[in-house]
């Protein structure tokens, strides 16, 4: 295994997009044998994790739900933040301890913690019952890995890569709504961020495969897609040879008419008003933006290198809720960012009082091996972090509730998922605007896109009634 160093390999390279066919001929070679599988982290993993399932299943196994009922464990690991890489040693201790009962279990771990370095060196010397470790760029090669398994560790982490597979196969976890991955890493560089060295440079798919696939899944039924990728607003900035950006892949997406279509995530230095524009014109485009702004203070945004001021994410927040009629908007918001003063705080208060956001997800800062941020020095104490995540979300919630509420009495349509886990009686979904709403007398509806009078609004959802 070839162990860069990275940042240096970072830099170095310059991303030449190789377009990849993956033509799969799996042999059911492992019938009857079982796989259990534990994905970590984003939307990205969570896709991931159906081309993984996809695979085990051509091998002929099955998904059990318990760890102890399986012959093959597979980790998906997240390495955004600290917490994520503690869980999955965590269950690591789990799967060692069956490994003593059951020799032949086959342990593999891969995903973005397995893209850093120093964890594949605690990995080699330290858990040596780990049978294969790769990272996020060679998850195509997890059934020869589990068929050539033989005693030794087997390691194959890429350290990067200029790779764009196409045409790869997924068992996918719905058959209502679907990832469609449209770019793959980030060039964006944000200081506290682990994602461009773990998921690599930005690489576009090609818009005649994602074009090909937004219209087979129409074929199949599905009602909905989210294009997918770290940074979606970046489409197309790797081509050579085309102007061809996000707004015109989402305006062709739109063309092909499935009922709705979504994106995530977008960074905001680069969302075009042309964008905003195709948003605005087409009907099956939901009117549901995430908009991450991490932080309210000048000061903090430049230290995080995320490319835009405070002043310039308003009047974009502004321009979007003017051109998109009852568009919804939510955020990414990390407080406790290194030497973060009361007044960087107060400023991301005062953000957030002037967007009044339909939902915020809110982090206190994780230090991250490897990323820039880390080497910054920190005084602010994890007492006083803590409050201020505290004092954040009371806002955040506030504003959360006051836009559900504004849905109570209102009809409006609902996209049925699946069975409520909080009312086995009750459907759950989303509006065009990603409220969720749990349904009474849904069941018989799911799939299906169906009106429904809101009754009662909560922080993080709705309840109401489906209108025959
Ligand atoms: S835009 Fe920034 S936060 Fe998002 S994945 Fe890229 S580097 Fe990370």
């Amino acid at each position: 295994m070839n162990k860069p160093n990275f940042k240096d390999e970072m830099n170095r390279r310059k991303c030449k997009i190789e377009y990849k066919e993956l033509n799969e001929e799996i042999k059911p070679a492992l019938h009857n044998k079982k796989f259990f599988l534990r994905t970590y982290g984003c939307q990205m993993n969570v896709h991931d994790s159906e081309q993984i399932r996809y695979y085990l299943e051509a091998l002929g196994m099955q998904e059990v739900d318990t760890l102890e009922d399986s012959d093959v464990v597979i980790l998906n690991t997240c390495a955004v933040r600290e917490n994520a890489k503690e869980k999955v040693f965590g269950f690591l201790g789990r799967a060692k301890h069956l490994k003593k009962n059951k020799p032949d279990l086959i342990i593999c771990i891969c995903g973005c913690l397995m893209q850093e370095p120093n964890e594949v060196d605690e990995i080699e010397k330290n858990h040596k019952y780990i049978d294969i470790v790769l990272g996020t760029h060679n998850i195509n090669e997890i059934p020869n890995m589990i068929l050539d398994r033989t005693l030794k560790q087997n390691i194959e982490v890429l350290s990067n890569s200029d790779v764009v597979y196409e045409n790869v196969s997924y068992k996918r976890d719905s058959n209502i709504t679907a990832w469609v991955n449209i770019t793959y890493g980030c060039n964006n560089f944000c200081t506290y961020c682990i994602v461009p060295y773990t998921r690599g440079r930005e690489r576009s798919r090609k818009k005649d495969c994602v074009l090909k696939e937004v219209q087979a899944l129409k074929d199949a039924g599905y009602k909905e897609i989210t294009l997918l990728g770290q940074n979606v607003n970046s489409y197309g900035r790797d081509f050579e040879d085309e102007k061809y950006y996000f707004a015109n892949l989402l305006e062709d997406v739109a063309k092909i008419g499935i009922d709705r279509v979504r994106f995530v995530t977008s960074n905001p230095w680069n969302f075009t008003d042309e964008l905003i524009d195709v948003i605005a014109k087409y009907d099956n485009v939901m009117p549901y933006i995430h908009l991450p702004i991490q932080s309210g203070s000048n000061s903090i945004l430049k230290k995080m290198n995320r490319g835009y001021t405070v002043e310039e994410y308003k009047e974009l927040f502004d321009k979007i809720k003017e051109r998109v009629p009852g568009v919804s908007i939510t955020t990414d918001i990390i407080v406790g960012f290194p030497n973060e003063t009361d007044e960087d705080f107060e400023a991301t208060m005062n953000i957030v009082d002037y967007c009044k956001y339909d939902g915020a997800y809110t982090f206190i800062y994780s230090k991250r091996v490897g990323t820039p941020a880390a080497k910054m020095d920190d005084s602010i104490s994890q007492e006083v972090k803590e409050q201020r995540l505290y004092k954040l979300n009371e806002l955040v919630n506030k504003y959360s509730l006051e836009s559900n509420k504004r849905y109570v009495g209102k009809e409006v349509p609902v996209l049925l998922m699946g069975v409520s886990e909080k009312d086995p009686t009750k459907a759950y979904g989303y509006t065009d605007t990603m409220k969720l709403v749990n349904v009474e007398n849904g069941i018989n509806e799911i799939g299906n896109i169906v009106n429904v009078r809101i009754e009662e609004a909560k922080s993080f959802s709705l309840d109401g009634k489906m209108v025959k």
